[in-house]
C-alpha cells in the first residue's frame, strides 16, 4: 500500500512534465538529467503547506535559513557532472535531499554531507523511506569525506569562497568537481576536471546565486 505521506498523483506528474519542458527551453539537453527531474517528486521535499510552489522553477526555503535549489540550477550542476551509472558521488550540502535523490535516480552511489543537524536528521530519515538509498553524513563539507574517498564526482551545492583543496584531493583521476565559487552575492559556476596525471583543468559556466558554504565556527 502507498504511504499517503509519499503520494505522487497524476497532477504532480503533469506539473513535473511542464517543469522539465521549462528547463529544457532554458538550455538543459542531457536526457538522463531531464528524465531524473521528471521522475523525482520534488513536492515531497517541501513542507506540506507549500506544495503549490514545488513545481515552479525557483529556489525555496526549507528551514534552518537554507533553501532547496532552483530546479534549473540542480539540472545545470548535474549536467556538468556528466553522471555515469555506478559513479561514486559526494555531495556537499544535503539540504532537503532533492539533489542527492536526483543523482541516486541516475544510478550513482551517493554520499552527502550536511552541517545543519536538523536538515541532516530529516534527510537521513526521509531519503531511504522514499527509496533513495543515499549515505548521509553530519559534518563539515570543507573537509570532504576522506574515509570514503576517492570519488568519481563531487558536487558542492552552496557558494564557496574558494575551492577547498581537500575536495580536489578526494577526486579520482578523470573525476569532476562542480562548485559555485565567490564570496559575493553571486558565484561563478566552476567545473574542475582532474586529468590522469593529477593536473586540474578549470572551466567557468556563468553566475548563479547560492546560500554560503559555511565554515565550522560560522553562524548559520
Ligand atoms: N542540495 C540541497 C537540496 O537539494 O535541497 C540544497 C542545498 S542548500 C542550497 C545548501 C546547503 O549547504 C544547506 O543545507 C547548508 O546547510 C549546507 N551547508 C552550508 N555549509 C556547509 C558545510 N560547510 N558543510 C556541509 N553543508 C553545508
Amino acid at each position: 500500500m502507498i504511504d499517503q505521506k509519499f503520494a505522487d498523483t497524476f497532477r504532480h506528474k503533469g506539473l513535473r512534465k511542464k517543469l522539465v519542458e521549462e528547463i529544457r527551453r532554458k538550455g538543459i539537453s542531457n536526457e538522463a538529467v531531464l528524465k531524473a527531474i521528471e521522475s523525482v517528486p520534488r513536492h515531497l521535499f517541501f513542507d506540506s503547506g507549500f506544495l503549490e510552489f514545488a513545481y515552479e522553477d525557483k529556489a525555496f526555503p526549507i528551514g534552518a535559513g537554507q533553501t532547496i535549489s532552483q530546479p534549473y540550477t540542480v539540472a545545470f550542476q548535474t549536467e556538468l557532472l556528466k553522471v555515469q551509472k555506478g559513479d561514486k558521488i559526494l555531495e556537499i550540502g544535503t539540504g532537503s535531499g532533492y539533489q542527492a535523490s536526483i543523482l541516486y535516480q541516475m544510478g550513482a552511489k551517493v554520499f552527502s554531507i550536511e552541517r545543519q543537524r536538523t536538515l541532516y536528521v530529516k534527510a537521513k530519515e526521509k531519503l531511504p523511506a522514499m527509496g533513495y538509498l543515499v549515505k548521509s553524513f553530519f559534518g563539515d563539507g570543507y573537509k570532504g569525506l576522506p574515509a570514503f574517498a576517492p570519488f568519481d564526482k563531487i558536487i558542492v551545492t552552496a557558494g564557496a569562497p574558494y575551492i577547498p583543496q581537500s575536495l580536489t584531493d578526494q577526486l579520482k583521476p578523470g573525476g569532476i568537481l562542480v562548485i559555485p565559487v565567490d564570496e559575493g552575492d553571486s558565484q561563478l559556476m566552476t567545473s574542475i576536471g582532474k586529468l590522469s596525471d593529477g593536473t586540474l583543468e578549470t572551466r567557468q559556466h556563468g553566475r548563479f546565486r547560492f546560500v554560503p558554504l559555511l565554515g565550522d565556527k560560522e553562524n548559520s
